[in-house]
């Protein structure tokens, strides 16, 4: 197997102001400098707002800054949108695309998530591509045919290791609390894996992480899971003390 560093991401999704964000920020700066040698990178994913004070905040440091969207358009009449120009302005260097949340909320199509993930390439940006099937859909049996779909329509030509990380989220483990077992874990990366073949330049080096309620007592059973490259973490990013304890048990 190829070697992957680990991915830990935190997406704040849409919590926390100013003075939080710079708490919980340069809190995990300071561990991240402080612990010199680590075997994972670590990246916070802010709304909106709070990316130029949060970026200005752990500039230097080893911390990584992503953004949770952005518009597959360079500029222009796009109101409320922010295009990928504007995030690398702000010192990002990961976007999140296509979460189950804004394909749900905004009804983002696979098309849509394969421009804003080339507009974000073009703009030196790494997506985090999210996929991941309903419960429905698992139940019926359709959870590889859904997330092989996905793949397929969502990760954009010129996808490669250094551009491109794959997120496994299975939205029925999205804020509920409940995990997928460490077993359906390593089918879906596996099958996930097996996918990004064509689809990527480089499959083997390309980063797979798992999200849906990683938490402290969890994290290290599902990091050792094969193929599961780091873990994209929602409710558990917004403590730095539970953060850190699942960065660290990689
Ligand atoms: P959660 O969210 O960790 O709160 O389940 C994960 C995500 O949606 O990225």
């Amino acid at each position: 197997m190829a070697a992957r560093r680990k991915l830990i991401a935190g997406n704040w999704k849409m919590n926390g102001l100013k003075a939080d964000g710079l708490d919980l920020a340069s809190d995990l700066a300071g561990r991240l400098t402080g612990a010199g040698t680590v075997a994972f990178d670590m990246l916070v994913c802010p709304p909106f707002p709070l990316l130029f004070p949060v970026g200005d905040a752990i500039s230097g440091s080893p911390l990584a800054l992503g953004a949770q969207d952005c518009h597959a358009k360079t500029s222009g009449a796009h109101t409320g949108d922010v295009s990928p120009a504007m995030l690398t302005d702000a010192g990002c260097r990961y976007v999140i695309l296509g979460h189950s949340e804004r394909r749900a909320d905004h009804a983002e199509s696979d098309a849509q998530v394969a421009a804003k993930a080339a507009a974000a390439h073009k703009a030196g940006l790494i997506a985090i591509i999210c996929v991941g099937e309903t419960e429905a859909q698992r139940d019926a049996g359709q959870a590889n045919n859904v997330v092989a779909s996905q793949l397929k329509g969502s990760i954009p030509e010129g996808a490669t290791a250094a551009n491109t990380v794959i997120a496994y989220e299975p939205v029925w483990a999205i804020g509920t609390g409940k995990t997928a077992t460490p077993d359906d874990v390593k089918a879906m990366h596996a099958h996930i894996r097996a996918e990004l073949a064509g689809k990527t330049a480089d499959p083997d080096a390309v980063r797979v992480l798992y999200g849906g309620s990683v938490k402290p007592g969890n994290a290290a059973e599902l990091m050792a899971v094969e193929n599961v490259d780091g873990a994209l973490v929602g409710g558990a990013a917004l403590k730095a003390d539970d953060f850190w304890a699942i960065a660290t048990s990689c």
